[in-house]
């Protein structure tokens, strides 16, 4: 029987590209450029699985096909909503991504971000290789203390309650939870955590709000100028989540108003672009989308779509399939 035939839209690690190709029939970009509408469309009609990521965005457009040959969309990454959804279930395309094994290393970084923004890390480092340092002093670049402070996490799934067992058990911070359902008395009680009913709840009595919902349309732009006008004035908000979450012009406004403390983003509205008022921000961290970037979760990640791939082929359930 011939080998499916598989497309992997991004260069992965060597080691699952290696892996993949023994079993399947693959399709490498080795150029590692993004892949356009209409070459996605072509590759429906021709592969038998397609292996996006969060770069690839796989609207209408793309999926605008009579006839696909595409039977499972195996997303390198556990957010999918750069994939339209109910085209594709149009389609009876399947849909798998790969949670928890990236859930660790995001925490780490939004715990990064957030201790970066704090401590005015981004500031130092721009001095210091600027030649600027002009050495120790007591008035020198002077941040915020993390620890013993309230956390707001909005989205308590995977990631958020990995950020809360750092930030509860590693900094003593208390956790104050926002998820869309109410979560479990015991996993709020292994963090020390309390739910709120509302994100108006949340962000009053916060001094840090760490984003860790989906993106997508329900939850673009959840936090606009309103909510940001709900957080302390010396307040932080890090987004790990997705761009859309955050409306960038409000965040801008608020942090060129000193409305709020700060803000440390990993994700932006129109990546690769950074929203050029954003860049202005002295008091905003930004890094270049790197949650799940370690090489370990990176491999993970890929091994993760193999399985999902090899249960489909051989006519199991993927355990990581959602739609
Ligand atoms: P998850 O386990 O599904 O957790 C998401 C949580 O958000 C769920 O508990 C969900 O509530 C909640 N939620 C959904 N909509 C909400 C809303 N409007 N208000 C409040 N809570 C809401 O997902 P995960 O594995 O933790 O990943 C979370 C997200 O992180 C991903 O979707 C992805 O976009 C992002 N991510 C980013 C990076 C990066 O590189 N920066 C890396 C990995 C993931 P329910 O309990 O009701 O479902």
């Amino acid at each position: 029987m011939a080998r499916p035939s598989v497309l992997i839209t991004r260069r992965w690690p060597d080691a699952v590209e290696q892996q993949l190709a023994q079993t399947y029939d693959v399709a490498f970009n080795r150029a590692d450029r993004p892949l356009t509408s209409g070459e996605f469309r072509e590759a429906i009609q021709r592969y038998d699985a397609v292996l996006p990521t969060v770069t690839d965005k796989i609207g209408p457009e793309a999926l605008d096909v009579k006839k696909p040959q595409t039977k499972i969309l195996a997303n390198y990454g556990v957010g999918y909503t750069h994939i339209d959804v109910e085209r594709a279930k149009t389609h009876g395309i399947a849909i798998t991504n790969t949670p928890d094994v990236l859930s660790e290393c995001t925490a780490d970084l939004a715990m990064t971000l957030m201790l970066m923004v704090a401590r005015r890390a981004g500031d130092g480092e721009r001095e210091l290789r600027a030649g600027n340092w002009s050495g120790w002093r007591p008035t020198h670049l002077v941040g915020t203390k993390v620890s013993g402070k309230t956390l707001g996490i909005i989205g308590f799934g995977r990631i958020g309650q990995e950020m809360a067992k750092r930030a509860h058990f590693g900094f003593g911070m208390k956790i104050v939870v926002q998820n869309r359902s109410a979560v479990k008395p015991e996993i709020l009680a292994r963090y020390g955590a309390v739910q709120v009913p509302t994100i108006e709840d949340l962000l009053p009595q916060s001094d840090f709000v760490s984003l860790h919902c989906p993106g997508g349309a329900e939850n673009a732009k959840m936090i606009n100028s309103r909510r940001l006008d709900l957080m302390k004035e010396d307040a932080f908000l890090i987004n790990t989540a997705r761009g859309e979450v955050v409306d960038e012009a409000a965040l801008a406004q608020a942090l060129m108003f000193d409305t709020i403390g700060g803000a440390a983003l990993d994700v932006f509205e129109r990546e690769p672009q950074v929203n050029p008022m954003l860049a202005q921000c002295d008091n905003l961290v930004m890094l270049p989308h790197l949650g799940s970037a370690t090489r370990e979760a990176r491999q993970a990640m890929g091994f993760r779509v193999l399985d999902n791939l090899n249960d489909f082929f051989e006519g199991k359930a993927p355990r990581d399939r959602v739609a």
